[in-house]
């Protein structure tokens, strides 16, 4: 399998090294989508798929340690952060925040495209269990897409993530501020509404019935749960 094409999320304010970085990848025909803050790169990670982030730890506006906490909450795309620090306790930091590997400042464009390459294949050959599946309805994991019988169901990126986030944790409870938080990432009161509406089209999508649903069950007063495929003979009301 070739890893030529795979989609690259590029997160350096550094212009002259983020060109750089862009010019060597694309060499090797990966297709590159640079950002130039942290702020830029959640957007750019909210509305297109990745393969893989390159991510520079010292960022404008959004460090890059929140911007991996943030992708972290929903996906397991193979992070390599960037650091200019380079101490052991700053590179313990970055893995532990959930990154895969780890490149100090300066390095050499040669050595990130190596651990871009092992990364990439380490992630492809994993990529069978990155799928949960609840029968007609099939969450691809590692690609950000939903199948419904295989043909792929049109999902916002709020919507998608409130599913996964419920879905990789079936029983668990998640209160409506819990939600706001990992799914839409602010947390005033005012918001705990709009999580009721995502539901409520995530339901539609999903051909569930609320008063009867198979999945996406409702805890009153509190929020919601998912389970992995309640009975089709389970009570009404
Ligand atoms: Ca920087």
């Amino acid at each position: 399998m070739t890893e030529e094409g795979k989609n690259i999320l590029l997160v350096e304010d550094e212009k002259s090294i983020r060109d750089a970085v862009q010019a060597y990848l694309e060499h090797e025909k990966y297709s590159v989508t640079p950002a130039e803050d942290g702020v830029i790169a959640l957007e750019r990670f909210g509305r297109e798929e990745f393969d893989l982030i390159v991510l520079d730890l010292m960022l404008p506006r959004l460090s890059g340690e929140e911007v991996c906490n943030k992708i972290r909450e929903t996906s397991t795309v193979p992070i390599i952060v960037l650091t200019a620090k380079g101490t052991v306790e700053d590179k313990v930091v970055g893995l532990e925040l959930g990154a895969d590997d780890y490149l100090v400042k300066p390095f050499s464009p040669r050595e990130l495209v190596a651990r871009v390459r092992a990364l990439l294949r380490r992630a492809g050959s994993s990529e069978e269990s990155q799928s949960i599946d609840l029968g007609d309805i099939v969450i691809d994991v590692s690609g950000h897409k939903v199948f419904e019988k295989g043909s792929q169901i049109d999902m916002t990126a709020s919507e998608y993530k409130l599913l996964v986030t419920l879905a990789k944790q079936p029983g668990r409870v998640f209160t409506r501020s819990e939600l706001v938080r990992k799914v839409l990432g602010y947390d005033f009161e005012g918001y705990e509404r709009s999580i009721d509406s995502h539901i409520k089209n995530l339901r539609a999508k999903l051909g569930e019935d609320p008063k009867n649903p198979k999945w996406l069950f409702t805890v009153h007063g509190i929020g919601y749960r998912f389970e992995l495929g309640a009975s089709d003979d389970s009570p009404h009301g």
